[in-house]
């Protein structure tokens, strides 16, 4: 049953992020051939920007364990394009993470773990994102990377997956042993307050900084957050497709 899988890593936080190399670990581990090909710098929140109007360059990154990566001067898309297109090749399957931080609900729009895996899809690969849910400054890398290497790629490895569709994981900021277990989900709402916090500079001039702190309203027991919250490891499959299919006869009955 297995077989050793060819993959392309990359990430948003940038080549140096602990959550890359410690996912690179684990998947190699679990007996995988792993390139790397990320941000030089990190990029968090980039979304699915790629980069057209000036050059990309790639420079050999040497990790801890003495084997290299490639550093790339622009995003996370841009990773997927060059290293799928020239410098690593065709691959079983594109793997972005583990992410400093939640990509739960609608975040999952602004985030550049998950494009990366977008793009991999868009070109015709397989990708799951990989996301440690906590902001700490030291979370729990190794459990994230635990789970995608020895259950969601086993997963991956056993059964495939469909057309147009990746893989959002969210791992809980727990020892791997204390993990409650694995829920598919579906995405939930994310909403914010206080998103825009508008200063004035020495200069009496105004500036404005977009953050903002979490709304958690109650969301459905099905979703991301709720897996989350409650100490599962979320797995939302993503499809591309951000149609409306329920809401077209209404639209149709516009009559534009
Ligand atoms: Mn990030």
């Amino acid at each position: 049953m297995f077989r050793p899988l060819r993959i392309l890593l990359s990430n948003d936080d940038g080549i140096q992020a602990p959550g890359l190399f410690l996912l690179k670990q684990a998947l190699e581990r679990a007996g995988h051939a792993v390139f790397v090909c990320a941000p030089e710098k990190p990029r968090s929140a980039c979304s699915h920007a790629i980069t057209l109007h000036k050059p990309l360059r790639a420079s050999e990154y040497g990790f801890s364990d003495g084997t290299t990566g490639f550093a790339v001067s622009g995003n996370p898309a841009d990773c997927v394009v060059l290293g799928l297109d020239d410098l690593v090749g065709p691959v079983d399957l594109v793997v972005s993470g583990v992410n400093h931080g939640p990509n739960l609900g609608w975040d999952v729009i602004y985030s550049g773990t998950v494009a990366a895996a977008m793009e991999a899809v868009i070109l015709g690969f397989p990708g799951i994102a990989v996301s440690t849910a906590s902001y700490a400054p030291r979370p729990c890398y190794e459990t994230a990377a635990r789970v995608v290497a020895e259950r969601v790629v086993a997963g991956f490895l056993a059964r495939g997956l469909p057309h147009a569709t990746l893989l959002n994981v969210n791992v809980p900021d727990l020892s791997y042993d204390a993990l409650r277990g694995v829920r598919v989900t579906v995405q939930g709402e994310r909403h914010y307050k206080d998103r825009m916090e508008k200063r004035i500079d020495p200069n009496g001039r105004p500036y404005y900084w977009i953050g903002g702190q979490i709304d958690e309203r109650e969301t459905a027991d099905d979703t991301d957050l709720a897996a989350v919250n409650s100490g599962f490891v979320s797995v939302t499959p993503i499809d591309l497709d951000l149609t409306n299919r329920a809401f077209l006869p209404d639209l149709a009955g516009w009559g534009l």
